[in-house]
């Protein structure tokens, strides 16, 4: 097991299946050109093989698929065929929730349980101009449906200035009616925001500013989390949780355990760090000549993450998942 000085260890994988994105957010893409596949992605097999071999090679318990867009993706059953046999604790997946009615199917069929639904408005019109891509209902409905099926469903919204913080309310609301976590992730300097302080600031809304505006209509109290979680998480005694990922506020790099695998072969060991170490060769190799160099490159990656905070990066979350 790769351990590192501060005890930390990967023990999350996350697979960006694809780079392709049925949508646009303003916060990810902001050029608003639609993202597709990229040349280079590898196929289904080679990228449950590469989760076979980091569980073997890093000790991953955990799977979550997201993208770009998991569920744009002609990969996503055969990939979810092989990586249902191998034994992990838990598979989950974070979508947009365009195509969920569609692909519900598909992932029931695989035994997953629990879905991150990305949502950050209830308002028709606001969402076009946010997501630049879907529609409102389709998401809605998605989420209905899997929740119907049984699945366990959290639903992600990034709260920004100027765009839906008048959401915050409808949504949580909205999300404690049905049994949904609702789950705020503070904007993160990726990419574009990295560099533009500006937009970041003016843009971001903070856990302290967020308590408040929820704290005028709720009572709530901090609820249990696990060690290595990234949420802090909320209870309104009665009516159910909400939870807060304040990557800037309440940073969480000193418990991290997450490894990202990108559609095109890349090691990410932290979203802060533009440093990326190509595994997609060995993917094609056999087990016994993969696992040493892969536990040289995991050494490398987890060397890659921050001491304590998130200080920004190059890296855009459309290309290595949230
Ligand atoms: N397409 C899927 C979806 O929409 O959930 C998976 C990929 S998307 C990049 C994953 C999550 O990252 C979404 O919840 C999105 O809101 C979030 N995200 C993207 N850029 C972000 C940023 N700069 N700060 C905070 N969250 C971000």
């Amino acid at each position: 097991m790769i351990v590192d000085r501060q005890g930390r260890r990967f023990r999350n994988l996350r697979v960006s299946l694809t780079a392709a994105c049925n949508y646009a957010c303003t916060y990810c893409v902001p050029d608003g050109k639609r993202l597709v596949a990229a040349q280079d992605e590898l196929s289904a097999e080679a990228m449950a093989r590469g989760v076979a071999y980091l569980i073997e090679a890093a000790g991953i318990e955990r799977l979550r698929i997201t993208g770009g867009e998991p569920l744009v993706s002609p990969k996503l059953e055969t990939f979810l065929a092989s990586v249902s046999t191998l034994g992990l604790d838990d598979i989950s997946l974070t979508t947009n929730g365009q195509l969920l009615s569609r692909k519900l199917p598909v992932l029931q069929a695989a035994g997953i349980r629990r879905l991150n639904v990305s949502l950050d408005t209830m308002d028709a019109e606001a969402f076009r101009g946010i997501a630049r891509g879907g529609d409102l209902r389709s998401v809605l409905m998605g989420m209905e449906q899997a929740s119907q099926a049984g699945m366990k469903i959290k639903v992600n919204m990034v709260p920004l200035r100027g765009q839906n913080l008048d959401q915050v309310m409808p949504l949580l609301d909205y999300c404690l009616e049905r049994g949904y976590e609702l789950r705020f992730i503070e904007l993160m300097r990726m990419g574009h925001l990295a560099r533009d302080s500006n937009s970041f600031l003016q843009q971001f809304v903070s856990l302290d500013e967020l308590l408040r505006l929820i704290g005028d209509h709720h009572e709530y109290l901090q609820a249990d989390a696990p060690v290595d979680a990234t949420a802090l998480r909320y209870r309104i005694p009665g009516k159910g949780f909400f939870g807060v990922i304040a990557n800037e506020s309440v940073p969480f790099c000193r418990t991290c355990s997450r490894l990202r695998l990108s559609s095109t072969g890349w090691l990410h060991g932290c979203l802060s760090s533009s440093n990326r170490h190509y595994v997609g060769d060995l993917l094609d190799k056999p087990r016994h000549q993969a696992l040493p160099a892969l536990q040289g490159l995991l050494v490398k990656a987890l060397g890659d993450k921050q001491a304590v905070a998130f200080s920004g990066g190059a890296t855009v979350m459309k290309i290595i998942g949230g």
